[in-house]
């Protein structure tokens, strides 16, 4: 990186919105995370070699896939489902992992006009004026956090010890109830039946969840 290009380009954001479909603040929180992520442990290329692990699946998801290569058929994008604005990049090429979170004041408190288009929007009582005004706020919130400090928007944290992996071609095996083809690495062994997690489900009606049968 040539010392005083920026890590992200104006290019590169109008990439993310068309790819997204609109500016928003949690896409402008994406592209700063991205932004992080391309100083820490650069893009992934070809190689495959940066990882991302993405605690939610909100807009920002969808700039960390555009502007850092990560996703999920390259097997470099994995997704937990904690609904956490906290994502952790790993890189092969650089032995390099960081976890990042956002803070929770993270582009500063939102006005009560913003807050109030907010209720009206979950309420679904927005009128045309309303919905214009709503994103005339919600794109100026995200230029302001495009615009802001990086530190003022995340804070590094532990990285967790269990790194993501491509677990290279998965080798398939075929679920003996429904008789569709599934990777081995998914599939669940219940009773002496090899099943795959939707009929591992049914077959485990009135029992224990889904998530207590052990992976093979
Ligand atoms: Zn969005
Ligand atoms: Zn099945």
């Amino acid at each position: 990186m040539v010392a005083g290009t920026p890590v992200i380009s104006e290019e590169m954001v109008e990439q993310a919105v068309a790819f997204h479909g609109h500016l928003c603040p949690g896409l402008a929180m994406g592209i700063r995370a991205a932004e992080i992520a391309l100083l820490e442990v650069g893009r992934c290329t070809e190689e495959w070699e940066v990882a991302a692990q993405v605690e939610t699946d909100m807009c920002a998801v969808d700039a960390i896939q555009l502007l850092v290569g990560c996703t999920f058929g390259r097997g470099t994008l994995m997704h937990l489902d904690y609904g956490k604005n906290a994502y952790t990049f790993t890189s092969r090429a650089n032995g390099k992992t960081i976890r990042i979170v956002s803070k929770p004041d993270a582009g500063g408190p939102l006005s009560d006009e913003h807050l109030a288009l907010w209720q009206k929007m979950r309420e679904r009582t927005m009128t045309p004026e309303d919905k214009k005004r709503f994103w005339q706020l919600q794109n100026a919130r995200a230029r302001a956090i495009l615009d802001a400090p990086l530190e003022s928007l995340y804070q590094f944290t532990q990285p967790p010890a269990l790194l993501p992996r491509r677990n290279g071609s998965p080798v398939y095996t075929c679920c003996e109830a429904c008789g569709e083809m599934v990777a081995r690495s998914k599939a669940r062994t219940v009773g002496d039946k090899t099943l795959c997690v939707p009929c591992a489900g049914r077959s485990n009606q009135g029992g224990s969840p889904i998530d207590s049968i052990p992976l093979q």
